[in-house]
């Protein structure tokens, strides 16, 4: 296993989490269950927030909840000082549940619906990042409407293409999201911008992709972005008031994985950023960062049980488990590769390859050719760095109940996420009185 946050192996050969022995949260809980290290996920946070504080005069550490939006995390994200990214009413909505103040949150996406729009204007949600002309219009015409005055910032693409699966590099020209700077299309929705009166536009926003390794790409853009910024104020006298980097940094989801720590991270990006600030004469703008995947990645574990092992001889051992795509899609969407062990062996050597596969009518390959000591029917199956984009990206498929989540810590766990019911799955459906007997 990779020893990631509080992770050991106990002297019975159990994982333990948090202090938590992960067989006895199977024993309570049930499988499949996400398990939440908070201790780690706090560390992330703070990571964040305080080597930002170290750097720059003003700044603020957003956590992008699209990774992982329930009510608890929300409220340990903004326990710890974070605003939060929101990118739809529901994710808005449980942002609050969970205690962050609307002020620290900021409005994402390429299609807000009206709705979304109005709760954002309603509740007071302190910024909204707007992605093309149309929306900068919509605005101006509901904030007449509503009698406010949103916070925008504008999402600028620079052009840069970090090193990542192509589904999630969004940073360049032909991408649905943000407007290119290269093109003029940033500069063009900037004088738009200015022109509306209902509109502050406080600053500009990039975000360039997804479980990046490294920490130049992200430098780069940072520099783009400072000379957009100076670019505007030679176009129309106006310096805007803060620069938000977006999120990106990878984690390790295998021992290959090598992502820089967040504080270094954050340090070259920073220093690269306000190195150019001040090389175009610009004063130091509020800095933001928005994190998603490397503030709950690795706080994440997935338990599962092993179910029937299947020999082919000669061909390869199938080892099913009692979830699948329903609880984690990322294998089957991006080819996601993940590190699995056996949990309640977690000492013995790994010497047997499997594929491991879940449960639904699909070929729903999880983890192919791994290495693990030799599973039976019972065993516990850990998957490590499971935080984000798992219960975040989860469905119903086959009808299965969406798993529950703990949270861990000093060798108590809680239950943040219950586990979904045979109600909860029929909760929606009608039948028409035509087919009632
Ligand atoms: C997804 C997203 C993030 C977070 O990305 P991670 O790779 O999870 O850090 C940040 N900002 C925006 C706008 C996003 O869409």
């Amino acid at each position: 296993m990779m020893q990631l946050g509080t992770q050991r192996v106990r002297p019975d050969g159990h994982l333990e989490i948090g202090g938590c022995d992960v067989t006895e949260l199977a024993a309570t809980y049930g499988t499949p269950l996400y398990v939440l290290d908070e201790a780690h996920l706090r560390a992330c946070c703070r990571a964040y927030r305080d080597t930002l504080a170290a750097h720059c005069q003003r700044s603020k550490a957003f956590y992008a909840s699209k990774a992982l939006s329930t009510s608890a995390v929300a409220g340990i994200v903004a326990a710890e000082g974070l605003g939060l990214d929101v990118a739809s009413g529901g994710e808005l909505l449980t942002a609050l549940a969970g205690g962050a103040p609307a002020a620290d949150l900021m409005l994402h996406g390429n299609f807000k619906a009206e709705a979304e729009m109005r709760l954002a204007l309603e509740r007071g949600v302190g910024r909204i990042c707007v992605d093309s002309v149309d929306e900068i219009r919509a605005w101006q015409a509901l904030a007449e409407e509503l009698d406010a005055r949103p916070r925008i910032l504008l999402r600028a693409n620079p052009n840069v293409k970090p090193k990542t699966h192509t589904s999630i590099q969004v940073g360049q020209l032909d991408s649905k999201f943000g407007l290119s700077i290269l093109s003029g299309a940033a500069m063009e929705a900037v004088e738009v911008a200015l022109s509306c009166d209902r509109l502050e536009l406080a600053g500009l926003h990039c975000h360039i992709g997804s479980q990046v390794l490294g920490w130049q790409a992200f430098a780069q853009a940072a520099g783009e972005l400072a000379d957009f910024m100076a670019a505007i104020r030679d176009r129309f006298g106006v310096t805007l008031d803060e620069i938000d980097l977006g999120g990106g940094l990878g984690i390790r989801y295998l021992p290959e994985h090598q992502p820089p720590a967040i504080a270094e991270f954050v340090s070259h990006v920073v220093s690269a950023l306000l190195a150019k600030l001040a090389e175009l004469g610009l004063p130091e703008p509020l800095i933001m960062m928005e994190p998603g995947r490397s503030l709950v990645g690795e706080a994440g574990t997935t338990l599962y049980t092993v179910g029937p092992v299947k020999v082919i001889p000669g061909v390869r051992t199938y080892v099913s488990v009692d979830g699948g795509l329903s609880d984690n899609p990322r294998p089957e969407m991006y080819g996601a590769e993940y590190n699995v062990f056996i949990a309640n062996r977690a000492a013995d050597t790994p010497d047997t390859v499997v594929t491991v596969s879940g449960k639904h009518c699909e070929t729903d390959t999880l983890f192919r050719d791994v290495t693990v000591a030799a599973p039976r029917r019972g065993d516990l199956l850990a998957v490590q760095s499971t935080g984000a984009y798992n219960y975040a990206m989860a469905s119903n498929y086959n009808r299965l109940p969406r798993p529950a989540m703990v949270t861990v810590a000093d060798g108590q766990a809680e239950l943040i996420v219950r586990r979904e019911t045979a109600e909860d799955l029929l909760a929606c459906d009608l039948l028409p009185a035509r087919l009632q007997g």
